[in-house]
């Protein structure tokens, strides 16, 4: 045996369970995505911002509500090795972008649109559509308090909908109202009244939350639980005529422009900053009802969190969940492949092969080169395999014969009518205009 092969190789490592690698096969469909939720942005006048993804944990302690799943459960938190400070990986997009407006007192002019892609951070069990890290496209009107830019919000999610591809009945809009502080304490009260007559169904998680933070049980996932979730007091009959009338803007709003919707009045979120106008985009098409994007007001969060009064409102989108609609709903992506692959038979071709590719490339065109070296250069058959296998439109070979006359050899991939041809090398900013419109 040689020393070599007594060497043993090391366990390949593994990524971190619910954690997923995006593969060139995958990313494809996510820059997609990601352009479409870009010019989406642009037409509605929204600005990106990015925040840390870790923040200090009493952001989300303060900002989400200590009892719900997301602190009680979820949090990947830590301590700083060096200075033992408290931090958090964010688990939700808003509370680290609110607390960026304050810091910078971002909205001393007004009003203020933002969006932002963000990967979030939550300890769950991973499954279908539910993951440890995960990313949302996230999106805040900051400083407005109509129910005009709450039914903004509402559209410009479907028209992100509609711009993917979806039909209008691949999903549809839930909404309600969660009122003022006022009027959930006196529905708490009604709340508590409910679940304590029906102890003996409640499971720990609820028993836990009676009296901390009852809405959060009608949040429940337990099956076991729904009847009496289902037969407990609504929020709705406790709004008094001012919510009542911002919900009703906002149904006026979205009747005018025609959008259809299911008021629920059992829709909770999943954070305690939420209040008035709620909203979630559900789908049936992935087998049990699943959530994409979910939104609401948040008009006492700036101020929870130590800013000045600040209505505001904002969604966010699960993108992976997105995208495994628009693969179940069978909504093709265009592949990103390069206009040429460059085919070099011999080493002695190489030094032309790249000033002429680098050529083209300045000229505008996408060009792969075949890159061999190495032991084996790579036979012609090969170097045609990739050259198709890439979606490369033209091959352009750089045979020695043609070297020597100053010219390569085009040949078309996929348009069967393009007759073969040879393209002189001191032209070539001119054919390279022409081929990219070709
Ligand atoms: P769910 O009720 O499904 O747990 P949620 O109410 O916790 O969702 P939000 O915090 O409102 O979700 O986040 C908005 C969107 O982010 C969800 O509608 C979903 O598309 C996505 N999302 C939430 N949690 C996950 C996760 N663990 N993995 C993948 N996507 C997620
Ligand atoms: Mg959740």
């Amino acid at each position: 045996m040689t020393e070599q092969a007594k060497i043993k190789r090391p366990e390949p490592l593994q990524a971190v369970k619910g954690m997923n690698d995006i593969l060139p096969a995958d990313s494809v469909r996510w820059e997609w995505f990601e352009a479409k939720v870009r010019a989406l942005m642009a037409r509605y006048g929204y600005a990106n911002v990015r925040t840390p993804i870790v923040e200090p944990t009493a952001l989300f302690v303060r900002g989400l509500g200590e009892v719900t799943d997301i602190v009680e459960k979820e949090m990947y938190s830590f301590e700083d090795a060096m200075n033992g400070d408290k931090l958090t990986l964010r688990p939700e997009a808003t509370a680290g972008i609110v607390r960026a407006m304050i810091e910078h007192n971002t909205l001393y002019n007004g009003p203020l649109r933002v969006w932002s892609h963000v990967a979030l951070f939550r300890h769950e069990r991973p499954q279908k559509g539910r993951y440890r890290q995960f990313h949302q496209i996230d999106v805040e009107a900051l400083g407005l308090a109509g129910p005009d830019v709450d039914a903004e919000q509402i559209l410009m999610c479907r028209a992100l909908l509609r711009d993917l591809g979806l039909a209008d009945t691949d999903l549809r809009l839930e909404l309600n109202s969660l009122g003022q502080p006022a009027e959930r304490r006196a529905h708490r009260a009604a709340l508590i009244g409910h679940f304590e007559a029906h102890a003996e169904v409640l499971d720990d998680d609820a028993k836990r939350r009676l009296h901390s933070n009852p809405l959060r049980i009608l949040d429940s996932k337990n099956p076991l639980m729904q009847p009496v979730v289902e037969a407990a007091p609504e929020l709705m009959d406790f709004l008094g005529p001012e919510s009542l009338a911002h919900l009703n803007a906002v149904r006026a709003a979205l009747d005018a422009v025609g959008l259809s919707y299911r008021i629920n009045p059992r829709l909770v979120r999943g954070m305690d900053y939420y209040n008035l106008t709620v909203f979630e985009w559900v789908t049936d098409r992935l087998g049990l009802p699943l959530t994409v994007c979910g939104g609401g007001r948040y008009d006492d969060l700036f101020e929870q969190l130590g800013g000045k009064p600040t209505r505001a409102v904002g969604w966010g989108m699960g993108i992976e969940r997105m995208l495994l609609l628009l693969e179940e709903c069978g909504i093709q992506v265009p592949q990103n492949s390069p206009d040429v692959f460059a085919v070099v038979p011999s080493a002695a071709a190489m030094a032309a092969a790249v000033a002429t590719c680098e050529a083209l490339r300045s000229a505008g065109l996408s060009v792969l080169m075949h890159a061999a070296g190495g032991e084996s250069w790579g036979s012609m058959k090969t170097q045609f395999k990739r050259a198709d296998a890439s979606g490369a439109r033209f091959a352009l070979v750089f045979g020695d014969d043609e070297l020597a006359r100053g010219e390569v050899t085009l040949k078309a991939l996929r348009d069967a009518g393009v007759a073969q041809r040879c393209l002189p090398l001191a032209e070539t900013a001119r054919w390279a205009t022409e081929l990219r419109t070709a």
